[in-house]
């Protein structure tokens, strides 16, 4: 007879996150208390994609929640990209603002990656200019991606070994698979990154010790794919709350796997409001 694997265990970004944000909300108060200005995300929101527009709204909600202020500002679709520019240095340039976030995506006569690197270095809360991937790919200081930092603490948290092990990404977009790869070579995995042009995918994924899901395709990575005791890290966020792997086939496999919702999701905004708190007390040192 054959004995049943135990259930894997769940990697909670929900409770994680809110024990972030309670202590974040410490640090913004001892920041205020010590006479500094309220911290302020500002947040740009350029078009009227609904599902960005709900986006945003979270974020600004979040950070009331731990007593930061978020600094909303919307442009039309009309946009161009030398408005947008204009607006984004603005930003750099306002003492007030110490984190900055531009929504993804832009409309499309806007040139984003031009756009995200005029972000200054030092108010990147959202980890997206390319001097920041950079350092962060050199093992250097830099507010990494949030969604990518958000999957390491998660690791960390639940004190998952890194070194040596193999992770297998899967995607490589410019805010996720890239960073979280270049984030685990620095903490000495040994990465395999996937794409949609990756021969045999489901023989790649069975090497991976870890296996980081970022592609954008409800329940994408399947049960027989995983090797026995993989860690499932599930960025994925599909309508109808459906991640990128198939979580009851994973689940009878993994040893930690990451529910969606409630699994990574959460730490992408904790990791966001951390960003900006960590600007606002870097800014209240240098006065
Ligand atoms: P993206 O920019 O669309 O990138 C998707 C990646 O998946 C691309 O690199 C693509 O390869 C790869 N891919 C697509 N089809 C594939 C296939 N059949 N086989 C192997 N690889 C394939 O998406 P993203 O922005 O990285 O987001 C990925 C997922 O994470 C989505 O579900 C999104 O909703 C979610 N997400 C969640 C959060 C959060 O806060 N939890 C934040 C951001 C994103 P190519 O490069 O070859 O096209």
């Amino acid at each position: 007879m054959t004995e049943k694997k135990e259930d894997p265990i769940l990697m909670d970004g929900k409770t994680v996150a809110a024990q972030i944000r309670e202590e974040l909300k410490v640090r913004v108060a001892r920041l205020i208390d010590g006479g500094n200005p309220t911290p302020i995300l500002a947040t740009i929101l350029v078009g009227d994609d609904p599902a960005s527009a709900t986006y945003v709204k979270m974020k600004g909600k979040a950070c009331e929640s731990i007593g930061i202020e978020s600094q909303k500002i919307e442009m039309p679709e009309s946009t161009t990209t030398v408005e947008l520019l204009s607006k984004i240095e603005d930003c750099n340039s306002d003492p007030n603002v110490h984190g900055i976030l531009l929504q993804h995506p832009v409309p499309s006569q806007i040139d984003e990656r031009l756009a995200f690197d005029t972000i200054s270095p030092e108010k990147d809360a959202d980890g997206v200019t390319t001097l920041g991937f950079g350092r962060i790919s050199f093992g250097q200081s830099a507010y990494p991606c949030c969604t990518p930092a958000g999957i390491l603490r998660l690791l960390d948290d639940y004190q998952v070994p890194l070194e040596g092990k193999h992770a297998v990404v899967v995607g490589r977009s410019p805010i996720l698979g890239r960073p979280v790869a270049m984030m685990l070579l620095h903490r000495n995995c040994t990465v395999t990154i996937c794409h949609s042009r990756t021969q045999d995918l489901p023989s790649v994924v069975s090497y991976g010790d870890i296996v980081v899901a970022a592609v954008g395709r409800p329940n994408f990575i399947q049960g027989d794919w995983i090797k026995e005791g993989a860690v499932i890290m599930d960025a994925g966020y599909n309508p109808g709350n459906v991640g990128d792997a198939d979580f009851d086939a994973c689940s009878k496999k993994a040893s930690y796997i990451t529910p969606v919702p409630g699994g990574v999701g959460p730490m992408t905004i904790a990791m966001l409001l951390e960003h900006t708190v960590q600007a606002a007390e870097k800014a209240a040192r240098s006065q």
